[in-house]
């Protein structure tokens, strides 16, 4: 059997450790007590809580799938229905149904959400007319801002879009490639119609129908399935094991040779293929010897710095009505707040409540790319300004029994213009090293089920180099 080298036990990690459970035997080395990196589930007031993702898509297959298939198929569970809430000019609004990305369809639903200004609302009338640009490969990628703010006007893309992509991918819709973060438009754009009109069309297809929830979590939290990944792979897992180093070619056999530091002292690691499965940060040096072009584009890519704020509270007659209405709020990035989205944990995940059916947690995110709010404040600070702006948005919330603040430095990759073109000069300068692949949030999608299938494509190159 061929021996593989893990570096990183995140979800990616794991993913290509359990695609490779028949094939190879497989070392994962994680430099945190705990594998699962961002799916991280920690206690508040005692009860299990994800202090890192909570959902994942159900929209492509990977996640859901993988998660049923290490067993945890009864424990997958879909969010309380709710629209989507903004919080917009001043009063938490909800987005009507029949949206794309935050781009809507219902234009007098919309109006009368009060989301939009009268001047907003005509500019986005306009669109009904306007047919979008064409977008391809051959096409220079632009910015989501640049793309579509002459299409539906600048107040429906800060208020509509960059919350809900400042919920994914924390970051600024005036850098972010279209072509990478909203693939789907491109699509649409090939058509020649109208986009609200192609947008309708594609929204029809399913008729009527209720649409069942694009996410779905995990009873017991994400970190729960990281650990039964982890388990159901069937590799050596060794924790607190930091990769420092990788030697090619160890003693003129091929393969690779890895050193790590562990509590114990230095570690050297010999295998056939090396899989890296590390944010970019921690990528680029390792592979910096060996792929030094490959090196410099990860050391390329800017990272947003985030914060979960994660508070419990008792359940009784005070508690604000908003907290058991809706499932939570995003907040554009114009409107003062520190907070970029909060979620009611004990009213959209019915795991939760059940957990602690006396209790009711919630959670804020902090934190957006180009923005040092998180790194500059203290634990206390953080605390103080979310309740804040939670009191802001919802009314007032009393005392918490008990709080937890989670940092996620240089936590989520930001896929600028030129990304995908940059993900290609990476793998193309790994071309030349058989047994060495990377995978992770670094690539081809933030999200769960994105990293799960690259960490299946980087087990396929390692093992049969495509
Ligand atoms: C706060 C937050 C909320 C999110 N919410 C969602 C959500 O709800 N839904 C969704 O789909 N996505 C969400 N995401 C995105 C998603 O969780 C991540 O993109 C994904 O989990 C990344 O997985 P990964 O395995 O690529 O990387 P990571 O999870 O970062 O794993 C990398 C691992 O490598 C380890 N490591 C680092 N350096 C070394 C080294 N030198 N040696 C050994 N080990 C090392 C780390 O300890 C870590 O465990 C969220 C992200 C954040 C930050």
């Amino acid at each position: 059997m061929r021996t593989v080298t893990v570096i990183g036990g995140g979800i990616s990690g794991l993913a290509a450790a359990w695609a490779l459970r028949d094939t190879a035997r497989v070392v994962v080395l994680d430099t945190a007590p705990q594998v699962g990196g961002k799916l991280r589930t920690g206690r508040v007031a005692g009860v299990p809580v994800d202090l890192g993702a909570e959902s994942m898509t159900a929209m492509r297959p990977e996640a859901v799938r993988l998660a049923e298939d290490v067993g945890l198929a009864d424990a997958l569970c879909t969010p309380r229905p709710a629209p989507v809430t903004v919080w917009s000019r001043g009063a938490l609004r909800t987005m009507p149904p029949g949206h794309v990305m935050g781009i809507p369809t219902r234009l007098d639903e919309l109006a009368a959400s009060g989301l939009l200004s009268d001047h907003g609302m005509a500019q986005l009338r306009r669109a009904e007319e306007l047919v979008p640009p064409t977008t391809s490969a051959d096409v220079a990628d632009v910015t989501v801002g640049e793309y579509l703010t002459p299409l539906l006007g600048e107040e429906a893309v800060e208020r509509l879009i960059a919350p809900l992509l400042g919920g994914i991918h924390a970051g600024d819709v005036n850098r972010l490639s279209l072509a990478s973060v909203m693939p789907q438009l491109a699509a649409i754009a090939q058509d020649g119609e109208p986009l609200l009109a192609a947008l309708r069309r594609k929204l029809s297809t399913g008729g009527d129908a209720p649409r069942p929830s694009p996410v779905r979590g995990v009873a017991g939290g994400l970190g729960h399935f990281a650990q039964e990944v982890a388990r159901a792979s069937g590799a050596t897992v060794l924790t607190g094991t930091t990769a420092l180093a990788l030697d090619s070619e160890p003693r003129g056999a091929s393969g690779w040779r890895t050193h790590a530091a562990t509590a114990d002292g230095l570690l050297t690691l010999d295998s056939d293929a090396v899989v890296l499965a590390l944010p970019a940060h921690g990528a680029a040096p390792l592979l910096r010897p060996h792929a030094p072009l490959a090196a410099e584009a990860l050391a390329g890519i800017d990272h947003a710095t985030s914060a979960v704020v994660t508070l419990a509270f008792s359940r009784d007659g005070t508690t604000p009505g908003p907290l058991t209405e809706r499932n939570g709020f995003l907040v554009p990035p114009g409107e003062g707040a520190a907070v970029k989205g909060a979620t009611f944990l004990s009213t959209k995940w019915s795991w939760q409540s059940d957990a602690a059916p006396d209790l009711f947690l919630l959670r804020a995110s902090l934190g957006r790319a180009g923005n040092d709010t998180v790194s500059s404040l203290t634990d206390t600070q953080l605390l103080r300004v979310t309740v804040q702006d939670l009191t802001a948005a919802i009314g007032p919330l009393g005392s918490p029994l008990a709080t937890e603040v989670t940092r996620w430095d240089r936590g989520l990759p930001q896929y600028h213009v030129g990304h995908s073109e940059r993900v290609r000069r990476i793998r193309g300068g790994l071309a030349g090293h058989p047994g060495l692949a990377v995978c992770g949030a670094a690539y081809d999608g933030v999200g769960v089920s994105a990293c799960v299938a690259s960490g299946f494509t980087a087990a396929r190159v390692v093992m049969v180099g495509h």
